[in-house]
């Protein structure tokens, strides 16, 4: 049985009140009046719907504001943004679905000032006339990787692509099978071959490759020889890879170019800050290959970009390739980009300048203190279902650097400390911290939510909106 609603107020009774008011002032007249519409539409639904039990329905003044509010609420949630910012506590410093390399102030001072006012992007400023888009950059890359000359590109995957369409069209591309990476998504070398247009000739097997196979597979076809950066893996036990300057050897031998695809591609030496080296753009330079290419937010430490350096005639072929106008960077990113490349000219003081560097640097201890001092701030957010213990974890790179390393670090896990607790409790507790304003990311592992703290540098910001947890009702009560 249901019960007839009393007269709901009209659309302009609810627009013409205190809240209504306030939300065409924020939100604009139109935004505003379909809100309401809908929050009218939905309070009649739910009236229409009332069974005898319920309570009455309001009165038509009690009503207006209720669908006000309603609308507000609506137009508030609408209107916050998507892309939102998080804190990175999953312990990949470089994690790709939070966005990779967090940028220095350098260079978002720069990127800010490229947004805010017009810039000699392609323009000369000494002749007046038309310059090059890559110039601000071409010089400095040049000068950190021993290069001869350098462009730029969206991503790597974008450098690629312009690499083997520019150089290996209609021909054949040499790479050992042990190298078909795959990196996430659909980037996957032999479709990206496919889509460049060049044939994939692939050579040796999985685990073993020889000078040999690359020789015997270079013939009038061969357009280009490739080296890849197993990124996300290790093939490891019997194995057998050719070396960038053995494969240089075979290359000039016989007049094909050598690229060689390093993915994360840093431009210092890791182990002067401890890490585990690298091999470095320069070394891939000095190597011989004859094109080197890498991105530009993951270890770099920048915007995401992509970076083709080596040859010159081999550089300038790829930049008057028709797809490096689709693939092109924008100002902004030029911008950030030149700032970030600068701060390599003092690699001494660069653990403190390059957020990423600052990260994996950041030494355990500095964590255990942090781990000491958030741990009762989170215990007191999380409620006494819960334990919260400082623990030892591990930290990965991540983006394709070092795939198998990972660097000691500290941080907190957070259980049920009842031991009726279900499966179901830590996840909802990992969703509600994700229902943050400023949305935490952890990693669930053994039954524990894991807070990773190397990547956590805005404190305040993070312990100031525990309050605001919401814990799920079922592991509040052990
Ligand atoms: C990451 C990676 C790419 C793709 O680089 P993006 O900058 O993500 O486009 C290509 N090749 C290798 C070896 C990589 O590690």
């Amino acid at each position: 049985m249901s019960r007839r609603a009393g007269p709901l107020p009209s659309v302009d009774e609810v627009m013409r009140g205190e809240i209504g008011r306030v939300a065409v002032a924020r939100f604009g007249h139109d935004a505003a009046l379909g809100a309401v519409r809908g929050a009218l539409d939905g309070l009649r639904v739910r009236l229409r719907t009332t069974g005898d039990d319920d309570p009455p329905p309001p009165d038509r003044a009690t009503a207006a504001v209720l669908a006000a509010e309603a609308a507000l609420a609506r137009l508030e949630a609408d209107d916050a943004p998507r892309l939102r910012r998080v804190h990175n506590l999953t312990g990949t410093v470089l994690h790709t679905n939070l966005g990779r390399a967090v940028l220095a102030e350098a260079a978002v001072e720069a990127a800010a000032a490229a947004m805010r006012h017009p810039a000699a992007l392609e323009f000369d400023l000494d002749g007046g006339g038309r310059g090059e888009r890559d110039d601000a950059v071409r010089g400095l890359l040049c000068e950190l990787t021993g290069a001869e000359d350098a462009c730029l590109v969206n991503n790597n995957a974008a450098a690629v692509l312009l690499v083997l369409n520019t150089l290996a069209q209609g021909r054949e591309t040499v790479v050992s099978r042990g190298e078909l990476i795959e990196i996430g998504g659909a980037f996957r070398m032999p479709e990206i071959m496919a889509r460049a247009g060049t044939r994939l000739r692939e050579v040796g097997t999985t685990n073993r490759t020889h000078l040999r196979d690359y020789e015997g597979a270079v013939g009038p076809d061969t357009g280009l020889l490739m080296k890849v950066h197993t990124s996300n893996y290790l093939v490891q036990g019997f194995t057998a890879e050719v070396s960038t300057q053995a494969l240089a050897a075979i290359g000039r031998e016989r007049g094909v170019p050598v690229v060689d695809d390093l993915g994360s591609g840093t431009l210092v030496d890791l182990s002067r800050y401890g890490l585990r080296r690298e091999r470095t753009v320069q070394d891939a330079v000095a190597d011989g290959a004859d094109l080197v290419t890498f991105s530009g937010d993951k270890l770099l430490g920048g915007p995401q970009a992509g970076f083709i350096v080596g040859r010159r005639d081999l550089v300038r072929a790829c930049a008057k390739n028709p797809i490096k106008r689709a693939v092109r960077l924008d100002k902004i990113r030029l911008a950030a980009l030149e700032a970030t490349l600068r701060l390599y000219r003092d690699p001494d003081r660069l653990p403190a300048t390059l957020p990423t560097l600052r990260f994996l640097t950041r030494p355990v201890e500095e964590l255990r203190g942090l781990a000491e001092r958030l741990g009762p701030v989170i215990a007191g957010a999380v409620g006494a279902g819960w334990s919260v213990a400082s623990a030892d974890c591990a930290s990965q790179i991540g983006s394709g650097a070092l795939p198998l390393e990972t660097i000691p670090s500290h941080g907190l896990a957070i259980e049920p400390a009842g031991r009726g607790a279900s499966g179901g409790a830590v996840e909802a507790l990992a969703a509600a911290f994700r229902r943050l304003p400023v949305p935490v990311i952890g990693r669930i592992e053994k039954g524990a939510l894991r807070f990773d703290l190397r990547c956590l540098e805005d404190v305040d910001g993070f312990a100031g909106q525990l309050a605001r947890l919401v814990v799920p009702a079922e592991a509040a009560v052990p």
